[in-house]
């Protein structure tokens, strides 16, 4: 028995012509954008204006609406106050706990800021895009687990982030990750990915790109755009859900490091150590 996804010996899903035929005449053929955008991405081709446009690093963000603190009742009026967690700073400037949920449209963003920043640190080596992988968030971590089993067997050492996208014209799911492949310089030729993205049942039309190791943390972020437009947020939100619930990203196990020299480290010491840096260097 095949230590693999249990879904391996399923029958093939059909997927209709006019289905297929849908998805070919739309984002494909889209004029690239590079609006809002400080750095060209190899897929902005593939979604339209509105979504391309996007990007979590704008200058400004509200702050968060519904920042930690308690409540309290005003002994001269009676009602309930609530007193914001928070610091002031040695400029004397006031500053408050945000909530840092992903419910939070403000603190949706400055997480997802923070995945970013840790995907930078990682050092991946690799943008890989893929098309048509599931319908839902429960069949797209099936698929994409599928996908890692298989290109595994090219790639051993095959590490990667990732996170699905709705496509703009709502004719399917779109994935896009970024790569590593620990100490180990493999070279991934596009026809590995085909050839895993085949045996998975994805979409054929995928995309690859070799990345360069001084890439902003904006350019990571990318996959994660969707989350600063409140239409495309909750789509998002739902669609890369896992059984523990609201993650934002999907991770193989051995993929967040420090630098691509580094230790494995924990997600979550990945986003404190890159956030920070990334703040001391402002
Ligand atoms: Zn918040």
């Amino acid at each position: 028995m095949s230590n693999g996804p249990a879904h391996l010996s399923a029958e093939p899903q059909a997927r209709s012509h006019t289905f297929l035929a849908l998805y070919r005449s739309s984002g494909f053929t889209s004029n690239p954008s590079t609006r809002g955008v400080s750095v060209p991405h190899p897929y902005l081709h593939l979604s339209d204006d509105r979504l391309t446009g996007l990007t979590l690093f704008s200058d400004h963000l509200e702050p968060c609406p519904q920042p930690k603190g308690r409540d309290v009742i005003n002994p001269h009026t009676g009602e309930i106050e609530r007193v914001a967690h928070g610091w002031d700073d040695t400029d004397g400037n006031h500053h408050v706990v945000r909530c840092e949920k992903n419910t939070c449209p403000v603190c949706v963003v400055i997480n997802a800021q923070r995945v970013a920043h840790a995907i930078q640190l990682a050092a991946p080596t690799y943008a890989i895009f893929l098309s048509l992988v599931g319908d839902s968030a429960a069949e797209i971590m099936d698929h994409a687990s599928c996908f890692a089993h298989y290109i595994r067997r090219d790639v051993p050492e095959f590490q990667w982030a990732w996170a699905a996208e709705v496509n703009p014209q709502l004719t399917g799911n779109h994935l896009h990750s970024y790569v590593h492949t620990l100490d180990r310089p493999y070279k991934i030729p596009k026809r590995v990915i085909v050839k895993a993205a085949q045996k998975a049942r994805l979409g054929l039309k995928v995309g690859v790109k070799r990345l360069s190791p001084d890439l902003p943390a904006d350019w990571f972020g990318y996959p994660l755009k969707s989350l600063v437009d409140p239409l495309y947020a909750p789509q998002f939100i739902e669609l890369n859900r896992t059984r523990r619930g609201v993650q934002l990203i999907h991770a193989s196990r051995q993929f967040w490091r420090d630098g691509a020299s580094g230790p494995q480290i924990r997600r979550g010491e990945a986003e404190a150590i890159a956030y920070r840096r990334a703040q001391l260097s402002k």
